[in-house]
């Protein structure tokens, strides 16, 4: 099996189902508890905070929640409702995760100015962090910008944008969904006051995410309850996925060159095929989106899947729909029907990137008209 659809999810690292599986048995207490149990409860979960601020290389607080989903929710309802006078206008991307996009249609149909910012298209001046700054004024409550689009794998200097956001208006909150990029990327282009990031695209577990946020940052609460991790995020606390969360990050190794080559080795195979076009760029190298023009996507997906390969036809929350976010990165509604999304892990090796071209060939030789 070759499993190249590691931006939909990811396979869970050995060592996080054994982290998982022994806190499970031996660790169930409630991190609230004032006994031994509890208070071991207490240590994982502090620990795993600390494990995750450092590889963001960052101090400020971890909430844990049940995924990005929860966590960019968390932002975009929390933030406007504890800073009602904090500025009208939001900044974001025309190529968001609908976990943000959706929850932005929401505020811009309660009178918020959303203002989104298109990506640069392959052959134009890449200026898009510039244009993202020159709309912040000092009517501006929020950014919201992802790290890496999950479709094209387009990056995205968050630290450049957070930099001028905060010269031009201090108090404008930047957040960045940062679930494409943690532990892929390294951490130096990342920065924010709010963070959301997913344990399940690094090989946690699914059912886990975390929201980091800079010191002194408030907002409202999107869930009450018993007043759990500071009255932030009520709830009681999952230690076993939690513990699983802080050894996927312990354990993701440093893939940038590997990924930089099987990048280069998956464009060189694919360039030898004839109607091959590329979607990606300017973008992380364990994601490459491209079109095999005359074959739709379904089919060739189906095609691959017969033989034990997955990939994906675009971002796996649209289901098979085009979501739009090709368009915006200027793929004609043609070439997005026959776009393709391979997303590699540290597992993937270069005998996987040589089956799948192979196969993309076979199938081209079956299917296009
Ligand atoms: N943001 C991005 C960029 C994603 O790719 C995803 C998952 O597909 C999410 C947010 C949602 O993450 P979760 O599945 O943890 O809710």
């Amino acid at each position: 099996m070759i499993y190249l659809d590691n931006s939909a999810t990811t396979r869970p690292f050995d060592s996080v189902i054994k982290a998982v599986s022994d806190n499970m048995a031996e660790n169930f207490g409630n991190a609230s508890s004032l006994h031994g149990m509890g208070v071991r409860a207490e240590k994982v979960l502090k620990d795993a905070k600390a494990v995750i601020l450092g590889k963001l290389g960052l101090d400020g607080n971890i909430i844990f929640t049940s995924g990005a989903t929860e966590s960019n929710n968390t932002v975009l309802s929390g933030i406007p409702a504890a800073h009602r006078h904090g500025g009208n206008r939001i900044v974001t991307t025309s190529f968001e995760h609908p976990s943000v996009a959706k929850p932005l249609e929401k505020l811009s149909a309660t009178g918020y100015d959303v203002v989104k910012i298109r990506p640069p298209k392959r052959d134009e001046p890449q200026d898009f962090e510039q244009r993202v700054i020159n709309a912040v004024d000092g009517n501006t409550l929020m950014v919201s910008v992802m790290w890496v689009n999950n479709e094209t794998g387009f990056i995205t200097d968050t630290a450049k944008i957070y930099n001028a956001v905060k010269r031009i208006n201090p108090k404008t909150f930047v957040h960045v969904d940062a679930v494409q990029g943690f532990c892929k990327l390294p951490a130096k282009t990342l920065r924010a006051d709010l963070i959301s990031l997913s344990a399940h695209k690094i090989h946690g577990i699914k059912g886990i995410g975390a929201l980091y946020c800079a010191k002194g940052t408030r907002f409202e609460p999107l869930l009450y309850g018993g007043g759990q991790q500071g009255g932030i995020r009520s709830g009681t606390e999952p230690i076993d996925l939690i513990a699983g969360f802080a050894e996927a990050v312990r354990s993701y190794p440093d893939c940038t060159e590997k990924y930089a080559e099987l990048n280069e080795r998956l464009i060189s195979r694919l360039s030898q095929l004839d109607g091959v076009v590329f979607n990606s760029y300017g973008n992380a190298k364990n994601i490459l989106n491209f079109s095999v023009r005359g074959v739709r996507s379904e089919i060739m997906l189906h095609f691959l899947e017969e033989r034990e390969i997955y990939v994906s036809s675009g971002s796996a929350c649209s289901k098979g729909k085009t979501s739009g976010v090709l368009a915006e990165f200027g793929v004609s509604d043609k070439d997005a029907d026959c776009a393709i999304r391979v997303s590699m892990s540290p597992s993937t090796a270069e005998n996987d990137i040589d089956a799948l071209a192979v196969e993309i060939s076979n199938g081209i030789k079956r299917f296009r008209r």
